[in-house]
């Protein structure tokens, strides 16, 4: 599973722009993951955002 720490999200947008399937911006501006985001299917792509985050603010949980 994959969270968006929405206390350090400062909503540059960098993880929508990287997988839109999984990643959006509410109405605050801050990233979210989609309720009906193929996790599993974007795998790759979600570790890239992981690690381009500048502020470590998705995070994997089990
Ligand atoms: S890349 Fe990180 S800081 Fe930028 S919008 Fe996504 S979660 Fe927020």
């Amino acid at each position: 599973m994959v969270k968006v720490n929405e206390d350090v999200c400062i909503g540059c947008g960098a993880c929508q722009a990287l997988v839109s399937d999984v990643f959006d911006l509410n109405d605050d501006g801050f990233a979210y993951v989609k309720d009906d985001a193929d996790l599993s299917k974007y795998e790759e792509e979600i570790n890239e955002a992981i690690d381009n985050c500048p502020t470590g603010a998705i995070v994997r949980e089990d």
